[in-house]
């Protein structure tokens, strides 16, 4: 079985505004709604916990309903940082009876369906894949004064994205170290790293944002209506 955990619990803070960036409407719709459309297409995907803030856990519910998301089969309250709101998603009944888990982020709407199954195809070779696509700016690395370190070798480097695929027996082992020695990341793949198990990484696709500052809005809206136009 293949569980699907979408992360929405985030407060979006950097966007601005009340609403959570993942409930604001994109092209007629919550942001939340088109990651949840493509999840419910992708046919290895058998089941899909989405972990929303709290209080959000009834309008989610309510959408679900109302788009068809029959896939989606719990609701999480999420915690404090995302790596605690995935952690809550994996003590889950379903994730007990998964074989593979794909964790996506919520507020990346444009990821194509065919993306979920390559790195879970990947993720059945290798036990953890993630999509990146090249850096086309150069990454320096700095210190404390804001002085650059080292200049990056390019050629090496993938902006790294979700959905990330795992055998669940690793991500679960990855999750229960980070918790036991207070390891924190800023992606899962990054905890499957420290148990110094090797991560695939796949083509991603340049299109899949992840919707983080307000001009994201207007090029994931862009993006939207292009893909809507096209079918
Ligand atoms: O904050 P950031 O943009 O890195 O969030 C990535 C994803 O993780 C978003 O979809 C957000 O809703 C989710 N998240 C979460 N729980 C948090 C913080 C973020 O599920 N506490």
């Amino acid at each position: 079985m293949v569980v699907a955990v979408v992360a929405a619990a985030g407060s979006g803070t950097r966007i601005g505004g009340k609403l959570p960036k993942q409930f604001l409407h994109l092209c007629g719709y919550p942001l939340i709604v088109y990651s949840l459309r493509t999840l419910q297409l992708v046919p290895s995907v058998d089941a899909v916990l989405v972990t929303v803030p709290q209080g959000y856990e009834e309008s989610l519910l309510h959408l679900c309903r109302e788009q068809g998301f029959t896939k989606v089969r719990r609701i999480v309250c999420g915690g404090p940082e995302r790596q605690d709101s995935v952690a809550n998603a994996l003590q889950t009944e379903e994730v007990a009876g998964a074989d593979y888990i794909l964790v996506h982020d919520a507020v990346r709407p444009l990821a194509p369906a065919e993306l979920f199954e390559r790195v879970l195809a990947a993720a059945r070779r290798h036990g953890a894949a993630v999509p990146g696509v090249p850096a086309v700016d150069t990454i320096k690395e700095l210190d404390a004064c804001r002085n650059v370190l080292r200049t990056l070798p390019r050629e090496s480097l993938r902006y790294i994205q979700t959905p990330q695929a795992f055998r669940s027996d690793l991500l679960l082992r990855a999750y229960a170290e980070a918790t036991q020695k207070g390891l924190r990341a800023t992606d899962d793949a990054a905890l499957v790293e420290l148990l110094g198990h090797p991560v695939y990484v796949v083509d991603g696709a340049p299109e899949n944002i992840k919707v983080t500052y307000p001009h994201d809005l207007i090029v994931a809206e862009a993006l939207l209506q292009r893909a809507a136009e096209v079918g």
